[in-house]
């Protein structure tokens, strides 16, 4: 039976790790309070009308942490499990997140508290365009620009860009990336995040000496992110080992046919039963022996009551906030590398970034382009957190911390405070 764990405020995670890294700054104490809190927190609460013509009530929050380096950027979520402390937290980490890659953007993100799973498609539409109508107040291109995120994808993007250029009365495509191609969306933004996690998963093996082709690799969820990785790394040589989706887990000591999975779940809707491959659940995946464990799926995944279990030689974390303060240590104990959020998954912003300079210039990229210069920022930011984390003889989080908490500390002090 599973241990019932207690699920500790993200929020409080997520500036547990931030007050780390500024006892390390030696951050004043001023800018350390200004850095702690989110600029702006919206709460909306909006009716949205069923197919059936019943109204149902619906809850969504935008918070935006801080704007002192560009507009606010981050994605929007839609999940039951969606509060405003979650929005927080994942607020504060785009902050950081777009600081580590020395994108010219603040943090922010937004979730409505809804199973996706239950909607119409025209549920959805409306719901998303009620929500859209409902924070328009504070996002815009210059302002605060949304993206994809947990259960959210480019249909959502684009029904928010026609909702706001509706609004306007023309084209605002800039205000959300990951948008369709065909609305002004970018080449390689679906694979983006993904990417990105191969890329930092490839360089941290050479960091730890682990032979890359044939390194053995669980990834917990096969979503936009767990699936491109896989596809990635599978490509790559990599033997994924153990898989997941929301519904449970598979394992082969021989490697899974990735192209299969995906196949196999294209025509099942879920990964279990999958030719070839045993049935596990969740808590074992985790704990299966391998090179580089991937978490791909939601927060707090690694915890410490099964941080100890842990087998794995490298942990590369493609989800937001997988890991807790507490397993941190226990890791760090462990001398088990972990590979922080903030730098794993940020292919994703950066491909948003380049989104967003391409809607404003009119001028769209090839695919090659895009990835060039993706593997260019991702490896100078993974270059310059390694080197950091080396030299200072601290963790690989708090190194990218550094890097990211410096660079918005250096915004902050020069913008001053108004007035
Ligand atoms: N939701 C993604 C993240 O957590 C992407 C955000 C964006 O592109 O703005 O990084």
């Amino acid at each position: 039976m599973a241990i019932e764990v207690e699920k500790p405020s993200f929020y409080e995670s997520a500036l547990k790790q931030f007050d780390l890294a500024a006892d390390i700054l030696s951050l004043p104490p001023d800018l350390r309070m200004v850095l702690r809190m989110p600029k702006r927190e919206l709460t909306v609460n909006f009716p949205v009308r069923m197919d059936d013509g019943s109204v149902k009530m619906y809850t969504g929050y935008r918070v935006q942490h801080n704007m002192n380096a560009g507009p606010a950027k981050g994605g929007i979520r839609y999940s039951p499990e969606v509060s405003l402390d979650e929005v927080r937290a994942l607020a504060m980490l785009m902050t950081w997140k777009c600081a580590v890659l020395g994108i010219p953007y603040g943090g922010a993100k937004g979730g409505v508290i809804v199973d996706r799973r239950l909607l119409s498609r025209m549920e959805l539409e409306r719901l998303t365009r009620r929500y859209a109508t409902e924070i328009s107040v504070i996002i815009g291109p210059d302002l605060d620009i949304p993206a994809p995120d947990v259960n959210t994808d480019g249909q959502v993007m684009a029904w928010i860009m026609d909702t706001l250029s509706m609004h306007h009365g023309r084209n605002v495509p800039a205000v959300v990336t990951g948008k369709p191609i065909a609305i002004g969306g970018s080449r390689g933004r679906v694979e983006a995040t993904g990417r990105g996690v191969y890329i930092v998963a490839r360089e941290a093996a050479k960091h730890e000496n682990i032979p890359f082709e044939g390194a053995k690799v669980v990834i917990q969820g096969f979503g936009n992110v767990g699936s491109v990785s896989a596809k990635l790394l599978h490509e790559a040589g990599c033997k994924i080992i153990g898989l997941s989706d929301i519904y449970g887990a598979i394992y082969d000591p021989n490697g899974i046919n990735i192209p299969l999975a995906l196949q196999y779940i294209k025509e099942h809707g879920k990964l279990s039963g999958l030719p070839g491959s045993q049935d596990i659940n969740n808590d074992q995946l985790l704990e299966i022996p391998c090179d580089i464990l991937i978490p791909a799926a939601i927060e707090g995944v690694l915890h410490r009551n099964n941080a100890e279990k842990v087998s794995a030689k490298l942990i590369v974390e493609a989800a937001n906030g997988p890991t807790t303060p507490e397993a941190d240590v226990i890791f760090e104990r462990r001398r088990i590398p972990v590979i922080p959020d903030i730098l794993t998954n940020a292919g994703g912003v950066t491909v948003s970034y380049f989104e967003w300079v391409q809607d404003r210039e009119n001028f769209f990229w090839s695919e090659k382009r895009v990835n060039d210069q993706l593997e260019e920022m991702m490896a100078d930011s993974i270059k310059n957190v390694f080197s950091r984390a080396d030299t200072m003889n601290i963790s690989m989080r708090m190194a990218a911390y550094v890097v990211a908490v410096s660079r918005v500390a250096e915004a902050t002090e020069f913008r001053g405070i108004y007035p």
